[in-house]
């Protein structure tokens, strides 16, 4: 089983490329299954601070849905399914509930991009790290994807360790911080995805690393897999690597949702 199910819209104003283009590139690689997953508005901040070249715009999202489904119809029996990346902000839960709820979505991959106010990965604001012991920063960073996980909101925890992006990396070992995480994930009966965009970026690895893969493999958290294309032609892009990572810490299943149900199926 072969699916991608992180995949943008130029909608979110950073993607380019027609939504047809993805699909075919799917079906190229042989992809069983794909899901579009588009940056969902940053309802999180006030309208008028809100960056169109991050995230679609609250009017652009029925339209998304719509397009979605087009494309859905347009290449049946392939299955694309209606997903959305949706950023965690605490205390802002019910502003998400109300952006989710009129829409019937396959899954919700929840993202941590913001630490306060800050993007943490956006290049633009990098000297930020400096700031931070980065132990500190990794505790924070965690700490906000387990909350993530608890609330109730999300299918799939997306890039589970994107704080690692520019590679700024604590020094030290990481593996209680990967233990507690792994467990309220697991506690919550959130999945989450590997995502190869990582290999893309600085950090130069797949997101969560192996070592962090390996204990929520151990804790049973089931994994989905996603490219995070930006273009078309990153839609399933290293998976062939993705998928030996996946084995080789332990999984020998990957979960496919249809309106927020899981289904595991034999990799
Ligand atoms: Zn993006
Ligand atoms: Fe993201
Ligand atoms: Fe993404
Ligand atoms: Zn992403």
């Amino acid at each position: 089983m072969r699916v991608d199910y992180h995949i943008h819209t130029k909608l979110c104003g950073h993607a380019y490329g027609e939504m047809e283009e993805y699909v075919e590139e799917a079906l190229r690689k042989g992809l069983n299954e794909i899901g579009f997953s588009d940056h969902i508005p940053m309802y999180f901040l006030p309208p008028e601070e809100r960056d169109a070249s991050i995230a679609m715009q609250e009017s652009d999202l029925p339209i998304y849905v719509e397009n979605v489904m087009k494309i859905r119809e347009k290449y049946k029996p392939f299955p694309v399914k209606l997903g959305i990346e949706a950023d965690f902000s605490p205390c802002q839960e019910n502003k998400l509930i109300n952006l989710i709820e009129p829409y019937d979505f396959d899954y919700v991959l929840g993202s941590v991009h913001f630490i306060n106010e800050w993007g943490f990965d956006n290049a633009m604001f990098i000297s930020e790290y400096d700031k931070w012991d980065l132990y500190e920063l990794y505790e924070r960073y965690f700490s906000l994807i387990s909350q993530a996980a608890q609330s109730g909101l999300f299918d799939i925890m997306s890039h589970p360790d994107l704080i690692k992006k520019f590679g700024y990396r604590p020094d030290c070992d990481l593996t209680s911080l990967y233990e507690r995480t792994a467990k309220t994930i697991a506690d919550a009966g959130v999945c989450v995805e590997l995502n190869t965009a990582g290999l893309r970026v600085p950090a130069v690895e797949v997101y969560p690393s192996q070592s962090f893969l390996g204990i929520l493999c151990r804790y049973g958290v089931g994994v989905t897999l996603g490219s995070d294309a930006h273009s078309p032609e990153q839609v399933g892009e290293n998976f062939a690597l993705a998928v030996q990572i996946l084995k080789e810490v332990g999984y020998d299943k990957i979960v496919t949702f249809n309106k927020r149900r899981k289904k595991y199926h034999n990799i």
